[in-house]
C-alpha cells in the first residue's frame, strides 16, 4: 500500500476519524491532520518539503460541504481530481433531537462516500467491503429489513450503496438468514459475561490488558472480588427483572486458573446464574486445559467450550508467543470429545507472521481431521499496543489474505457449517473480516448478541463492559465499563458494582 501523509481541510471536522478510516482503505496513512488553518504555516508550510520523520511530503485534501433548499452537497479535491455527491435532506420533524441524529447520519454517509469514490477513482482499488469502515456490517442488512425490504433486497442495497463486493454481500445475507432461524432475545433478557483476565504468556498480536499468571499472586484476591461482584450482580438482575439468556466466561484464558480455583469459580457461577440457554467457557490455550477442568465443566452442565489453536504450525506458535504446540491442541480436543463435549469451537487466524497459504492449508487440514462443531476464522489485525505493532510486522498482501479466508470458508462448508456472525476490526490483513461458522444447533448466541448489540449484557470482572440496550426508536445503548487494571479492579469493585446498578436500576 502506498504510504501517505495527509492534511485535510474540511468544512465538517466532526467526522475526522471517519475520513481517516476511509483513507486507510486505500493508503497506509502515516500522518493525518485535520483542518490546519491556512496561513498558520504549521502543516501546510511543509507541503513541499519532505518530512524528516516519515520521509513523505504532506498532501492536501480539500473538502467543501454546503446545505440549502432541502439538499446537501459534499465535494473533495485531491491530486488534481474532484468528486461531489449530493443528498436530499429529510423533512423537518417535531422531534428535534431525532431529526438532528438523522441529518448527522446523512452528512456522515454523504461525505464519507464522496471521499471513498474519489479515492477509488484515483487509485483504481476496490476494497472488499467497499466504503464500509464500521465493525458490524450485518447491521446495515437489518436496517434494510426494518425498512420493509426482503433479505435479498437488503443485501443488494448494502452491495450497491456501499460498493461492497457481491461475495461479501452474499456472506452478510447468509449470516442474517442463519441468525433469523435462532431464538431472538426477549426485552427482559440479558446475557452474563465473566472476565478472567489472566493468560500464561502474552500472544504477540494481543492488546488485551490482562495479567500474565506468573506466580498467581493476584488470582485469590481477584476471584474474591469477582465472586462478590457476581453475587451483587445476580441480586441486581433479580431486582431489575432481568432473565438470564446466555452466559460466557472469557478473558484472558479462564482455564489459566488452577483446577481448584477453576472448579470453585464455575460452581459459584452455576449457583448464582442458573438456567441459561447456553453456557460457554473459553478454554483458549490448549496447554491450560486439563481433564479435571473439563470434567468440572461437564459435571456442571456447561455445554460449549472453545479450544483455540490459532494455527497448527509449531514454528508460528513459537513466533507468536503462544507457548503450546499443535499436538497439545489435538490432545485437548480429543480429551474434550472423550469426556462428552459435543459443542466445541476452534479459533484460527489468517495472516499470522511468516505464514503462507500452504501453512494455512495445513492448519485447515488438521481442523478438518478434528472436525469441531464451530469454527471462527479471524483475520490478523495489528492492534496498536500489541508486540506485532511494536515490531512493525508486515501484514500479508490483500490477495494472499483473501485466498486464506476462502480456504477457511471452504473448510467450514466441508464440515457442514454455515456462517452465523461476523465483525470487522481496524488494520485487518487484506481488509477482510472475522467470521464464526457453526453446524446447525451449535451457533453461539452470546457471540451474535454481542455483535448485533440487541441484548443487554451484565458483565463482571476486570475490563468487562456492561451494556444496557433500551428498546426505543434508536435502539439506544448505554455502557458501564469496569476498569481493566486487575489491582485497580480489586481495590474498587464496589465502585464498579455501583456503576452497574446505576445503569440497570437507574
Ligand atoms: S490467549 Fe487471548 S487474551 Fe491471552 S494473550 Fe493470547 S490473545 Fe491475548
Amino acid at each position: 500500500m502506498e504510504r501517505v501523509q495527509i492534511a485535510l481541510e474540511t468544512a465538517l471536522p466532526g467526522f475526522s476519524n471517519e475520513y481517516a478510516d476511509v483513507l486507510k482503505l486505500f493508503f497506509r496513512l502515516e500522518a493525518f491532520w485535520v483542518n490546519p488553518e491556512a496561513g498558520t504555516e504549521g502543516v501546510f508550510a511543509s507541503e513541499a518539503a519532505i518530512d524528516p520523520v516519515t520521509g513523505l511530503v504532506t498532501e492536501r485534501i480539500i473538502h467543501t460541504h454546503e446545505e440549502s433548499n432541502g439538499s446537501m452537497r459534499s465535494a473533495f479535491t485531491f491530486r488534481g481530481q474532484s468528486l461531489a455527491l449530493e443528498a436530499a435532506l429529510p423533512q423537518d420533524e417535531d422531534d428535534a433531537e431525532h431529526y438532528a441524529i438523522v441529518v448527522k447520519r446523512i452528512r456522515k454517509r454523504t461525505s464519507k462516500t464522496a471521499l471513498y469514490q474519489l479515492l477509488k477513482q484515483i487509485t483504481g482499488h476496490q476494497p472488499p467491503w467497499g466504503s464500509l469502515t464500521g465493525i458490524r456490517p450485518t447491521r446495515l442488512v437489518y436496517e434494510g429489513l426494518a425498512r420493509g425490504l426482503s433479505l435479498d433486497a437488503a443485501a443488494h442495497s448494502v452491495e450497491t450503496t456501499f460498493d461492497v463486493t457481491h461475495e461479501k454481500a452474499q456472506l452478510l445475507k447468509e449470516i442474517v438468514a442463519v441468525q433469523q432461524t435462532l431464538p431472538l432475545p426477549a426485552v427482559a433478557e440479558a446475557d452474563v459475561y465473566l472476565s478472567i483476565p489472566f493468560c500464561r504468556t502474552r500472544c504477540a498480536y494481543c492488546s488485551f490488558p490482562g495479567e500474565a499468571v506468573g506466580k498467581g499472586k493476584m488470582i485469590p484476591p481477584y476471584l474474591h472480588a469477582l465472586m462478590w461482584e457476581m453475587e451483587e450482580s445476580a441480586r441486581m438482575m433479580q431486582e431489575a427483572g432481568l432473565k438470564l439468556r446466555a452466559l460466557y466466561v472469557g478473558g484472558g484464558t479462564p482455564t489459566a486458573l488452577g483446577e481448584e480455583d477453576f472448579a470453585r469459580l464455575m460452581e459459584r457461577t452455576l449457583e448464582l446464574f442458573p438456567g441459561a440457554v447456553e453456557y460457554t467457557v473459553e478454554a483458549g490455550r490448549p496447554d491450560t486445559i486439563t481433564r479435571g477442568k473439563l470434567e468440572t465443566l461437564k459435571r456442571l452442565g456447561v455445554g460449549r467450550v472453545s479450544i483455540n489453536p490459532q494455527t497448527m504450525n509449531d514454528e508460528t506458535l513459537r513466533v507468536i508467543g503462544r507457548d503450546h504446540t499443535a499436538a497439545q491442541t489435538v490432545a485437548a480436543f480429543e480429551m474434550a470429545r472423550e469426556i462428552g463435549f459435543s459443542d466445541i469451537n476452534m479459533d484460527v487466524i489468517v495472516g499470522l507472521p511468516g505464514e503462507t497459504p500452504a501453512h494455512f492449508r495445513h492448519t485447515m487440514d488438521e481442523i478438518l481431521r478434528l472436525n469441531p462443531d464451530s469454527l471462527t476464522v479471524h483475520t490478523l489485525a495489528i492492534k496498536r499496543s500489541s508486540r506485532l505493532n511494536l515490531e512493525k510486522a508486515p501484514l500479508p498482501d490483500a490477495d494472499v489474505a483473501a485466498r486464506m479466508v476462502r480456504m477457511g470458508e471452504e473448510a467450514a462448508a466441508a464440515m457442514q457449517m454455515r456462517p452465523y456472525y461476523l465483525y470487522r476490526q481496524k488494520y485487518m490483513a487484506g481488509q477482510q473480516q472475522n467470521v464464526g461458522y457453526a453446524r446447525q444447533g451449535c451457533a453461539c448466541l452470546y457471540n451474535i448478541d454481542i455483535m448485533e448489540e440487541n441484548t443487554s449484557i451484565v458483565a463482571m470482572g476486570a475490563g468487562a463492559i456492561s451494556k444496557r440496550v433500551f428498546p426505543d426508536r434508536e435502539l439506544r445503548i448505554e455502557r458501564a465499563p469496569n476498569v481493566t487494571n486487575v489491582q485497580v479492579y480489586i481495590d474498587r469493585t464496589d465502585e464498579m458494582m455501583q456503576r452497574k446498578k446505576t445503569l440497570f436500576l437507574g
